[in-house]
């Protein structure tokens, strides 16, 4: 039950602050949202707030959960994107320096260029998912323009 701490105090003591939705719900929204992040939308979205009765802090745990996933998302590119930029400048050592701070000595069998390969395909990959997004952003924002000027 004890799940949800405070973000900024740590404490435990929390209340939730909205009519008909017990702390446990909110324990459990916001247990759920961790591991399905975005899914998250679905349980009552954006309407629990939750309080700190040691500090005082409130704050919303779906977003919190959305926050965090999205935070960790943000590093994690990062570090591909500076993994594959060493890698790219030939700046071996670098590479496999920056590879070990987050993974650790490398198992056997394990090489830099499978590593790269296997970094940049998921990098393209994003990057394509990024484009794609943006395409289909500008082709609606292009469909609105020619209805506003034609019509
Ligand atoms: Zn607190």
């Amino acid at each position: 039950m004890s799940e949800v701490k405070c973000p900024k105090c740590g404490s435990n003591q929390i209340s939730a602050n909205k009519k008909g939705f017990s702390a446990g719900k909110a324990v459990a929204g916001a247990v759920l949202a961790g591991p399905v992040g975005l899914a998250a939308g679905a349980i009552g979205k954006n309407k629990v707030d939750i309080t700190c009765l040691a500090c005082g802090n409130t704050w919303n745990p779906v977003q919190l959960a959305k926050d965090q996933e999205l935070r960790q998302m943000g590093v994690e590119r990062e570090w591909r994107k500076s993994f594959i930029a060493a890698f790219e400048a030939k700046d071996l050592e670098k590479a496999h320096a920056i590879y070990e701070k987050k993974y650790g000595e490398p198992r056997e069998g394990w090489s830099l260029e499978i590593e790269y390969a296997a970094q940049k395909k998921t990098e393209d990959r994003l990057e394509a998912f990024t484009n794609g997004v943006y395409v289909c952003f500008g082709l609606i924002v292009l469909a609105i323009i020619f209805y506003l000027i034609y019509y």
